[in-house]
Formats: C-alpha cells, structure tokens, sequence
C-alpha cells in the first residue's frame, strides 16, 4: 500500500485530486505541450475553413460516405499511421506512443467526434462565415452539430503532431457515422463490438458540438419506436365506416401524452414524426408515428414501452369494435405493430474515476467550471460497457442545434481546445501506468 504511512486523517480523495492537478500543471508547462497550444493560438482561420469544408458535405443518418473521405485525407495530410475506413464508414486513425514499440498491446485512449447530421439529404447546406468583433462566425445547419466536434478534434490530432508532444500511451481518433437520431450510435457500436482495439481503450473522450464547461458524464438511456397503425383502407364516402388508422393513431398519441412522467428520475417522452394517408377522400391504409423515450431509470423505459404497446392496442380495439357495429358493414379490421428502432443504454461515469479527476485537475489549471451534465451520445456506448468516458465540447459558442437556423461561433475556441488537448495528454499518461 503506497498511501499506508499518511496519517488516517488524511482525505484519500482530495489527495488524488491535487496530484491529478500537480501532473496537470507539470503537463502543461512542458515546451511541446507550449508549441501545440501555440498551434491552436495560431490558426483559428484553418480551423474555421475546415469547418465550413466540412458543413457543405450532406451527411445524413445513413449517408456519411462524402464525410468520411473528407476525414480520411485530412488525417492523412496531418501525418497519422494507419488511416483507414472501417465497414461501416467511421474513419480511424492512429499517434502512436512515443516510447513503445508499434507492435506494443498495452492499453490506448480515444478521441472521437460524430460526422453524421439530423438533416436529410436534400437539405440546402448554404455556409456562410462572417467576421463579428474579431470572432468568426459560421451559419448551416450542423456547423456546430457536429462541425465543431469534427473540427476540434482534427485540431488537436494537428496540435499533436505539428508540435511533436510525445504521448505516453496511444492516441486513437476516430470520425465515426451514426450518432444522431435513427442511426442510434451506430458507428461507435460498431467500433466496440467488431475491432480487437476496443479492448485496449483505457478511456475515451467524444468531442461534440461547442463549448468549455459543461461535459456529459451520465449516459441518458432512450428507446425509440415506430408504432404503425394499418387497416384496409378505402373510399372515404363509399367504404365510410371501414376502421381508420390515422384517427387510431391520433387517439393512440393523445393517450400516451396523458402518462405521468416522474420529475426524478427525469423520464421525458416525444412524438418526432408522424405519417399516413393517400388523400383527403380516401380512408388511409397505414399511419405511423415515431417515439423517442428518455430517462436515467431502465424501468422507466420499460414502463413506458408497455404503455406504449397498451395504447395502440386500446386505440385499434375501440375502433374496430366501432367498425364492427357501424351500419355499414366494415371491410375488414385494424392491425398495429410496434417496432424499436432505437436503444441507448443508461449508465454513469463513477465519481471516482480517474478521468474525472483529470478533468477536474484540468478545469482547475485553466480556471474553468466543471459542469457535469446527463445526456445521450456517443460516450453511451464505452460508459455502458465500463470504458470510463465522457463527452465535452470543442470550443466555441453554438446555437440552434438540430434546425437549419444552427451556427458557430469560435469565440474562445482556443480555451475548449487547450482543455480537451490538457485531457488527452492526462489520461493518456494515466492509462500508460494501467
Ligand atoms: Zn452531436
């Protein structure tokens, strides 16, 4: 026991926390770190040209290919090994550490930042950058969501290698597909369930979207649904009484929308989508509707799955029984089906965990608020499987995230960048005496 001749009086705790903060401290006063801060001091037009690159690119859920290539030569062009696209379109690439061997085994970090967008594929993607007070700012949609996450993290990869910062343990990046929406964290699945480098992270950090204080260490679990009302459909006036899914659908929504919803555990439901019908004179054959869940409590998420399944039951059976003893006779009955289309597990970063504490050391040094949030993103995944990881901002201001009003702003860009760059150099010291 290293600790056993400190008296017992002694707050392990607090103890841990300011060597995390004194390695911090001699991190960044080394001349490398020096030069890859001044790396990101010194080129904030590139970044921005990168951004704006990157935000014409369409990328939808499902169609990141365009992206993916764009990624792939950039990092090639900032000299990383082992560029490559894995099967499913996330693009990885590798800084080895400076004193192992390459064939070396031993544990690696990760820096990842999601390429896909909400938008569909015909969406205008109109960048345009103006200047404001000395700052830059970007206006399309997806610009900060997750242009600035993408953008941040080729940042510090460049940072990195330009200014020749010897790491400890290797540094894996990678621009993965599949965060958003239906895509339901594809990409980084993919990652962890098919490539034998996933048993070697020792800790992973997602970049996403702008800002410096507030980072994601509590995996918000969400299951997602696509309920489908069919029926046999009809001539509005002629098959009048033939049962209707839309109104099904409708009576359905209203009455999951009356389910109360605790406050804590936060548990929230949405209705994002709905669709159906041929005409305006014709009884539709099919409505659907999408549902997104949310809660840090797994039943609440059971809970509301079973509400889900019993209100388009109720909804199907009361109108059907209405068809059955209509005057007219009914050309058939209702059917439903609920599918899940999406399942992000809820899980938790312990509060002693050392990349926390790294993260505290760090905020700390650069005199930043360590504001710890619950949300759904790509750090799901690694948190769910005991891969301690968190996702933080690049820099920068944002806003209007999921609209095609969205914009960036580099305002204080640098300071997001030095914090995620001070983070990466401290875990990857951390995970080299794993
Ligand atoms: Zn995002």
């Amino acid at each position: 026991m290293r600790f056993a001749c400190y008296p017992k009086t002694i707050d392990m705790a607090l103890f841990l926390r300011s060597s995390a903060f004194s390695r911090v401290t001699a991190l960044a006063a080394q001349r490398a770190v020096h030069g890859a801060f001044g790396w990101l001091h010194n080129n904030p037009k590139t970044l921005m040209d990168w951004q704006a690159e990157l935000v014409a690119i369409p990328a939808p859920p499902f169609g990141e290919e365009a992206r993916s290539k764009w990624l792939a030569a950039r990092f090639t062009e900032a000299g990383l090994d082992d560029v490559r696209i894995d099967a499913i379109g996330n693009v990885l690439g590798f800084i080895p550490a400076a004193n192992l061997p390459p064939e070396s085994s031993g544990p690696v970090v990760m820096l990842s930042a999601h390429l896909d967008t909400v938008f569909p594929a015909h969406t205008p993607l109109n960048a345009v950058v103006t200047q404001v007070d000395g700052t830059s700012r970007l206006s399309a949609p997806g610009a900060c969501d997750n242009a600035a996450g993408v953008v941040g993290m080729l940042a510090i990869v460049h940072a990195l290698t330009q200014a020749k910062v010897k790491l400890k343990a290797p540094l894996l990046v990678m621009g993965n597909v599949g965060e958003e929406g239906e895509g339901d964290l594809r990409g980084v699945r993919h990652f962890y369930e098919q490539r034998a480098m996933a048993g070697r992270i020792a800790a992973h950090i997602v970049l996403d979207g702008a800002g410096a204080d507030s980072v994601v260490t509590q995996a918000l679990g969400s299951r997602r649904y696509q309920v489908t009302i069919s029926g046999p459909g009809g001539h509005s006036f002629t098959d009048a009484g033939t049962p209707n899914p839309i109104a099904a659908l409708a009576e359905a929504l209203a009455n999951l929308a009356h389910i109360q919803l605790p406050e804590q555990p936060r548990t929230t439901w949405n209705v994002g989508t709905i669709h159906g019908g041929t005409s305006v004179n014709s009884i539709p054959e099919n409505a659907t509707a999408s549902i997104d869940f949310r809660s840090t409590a797994p039943d609440q998420l059971v809970r509301l799955e079973v509400a889900l399944h019993r209100a388009a039951e109720d909804a199907v059976d009361h109108w059907n029984t209405v068809a059955e003893n209509s005057l007219n006779t009914s050309r058939g009955a209702m059917t439903y089906t609920v599918e899940k289309i999406g399942d992000r597990p809820a899980a938790l970063l312990p509060s002693d965990s050392p990349l926390l504490d790294a993260l505290r050391a760090v905020d700390r040094h650069l005199g930043l608020r360590t504001d710890l949030r619950l949300g759904s993103t790509d750090a799901n995944i690694p948190l769910s499987l005991g891969v301690p990881a968190l996702s933080m901002g690049a820099g920068g201001e944002g806003g209007g995230a999921h609209t095609v009003a969205e914009w960036y702003s580099d305002k204080d860009r640098e300071t997001g960048l030095r914090r995620v760059l001070l983070l990466t150099l401290a875990i990857t010291e951390w995970a080299s005496e794993q």
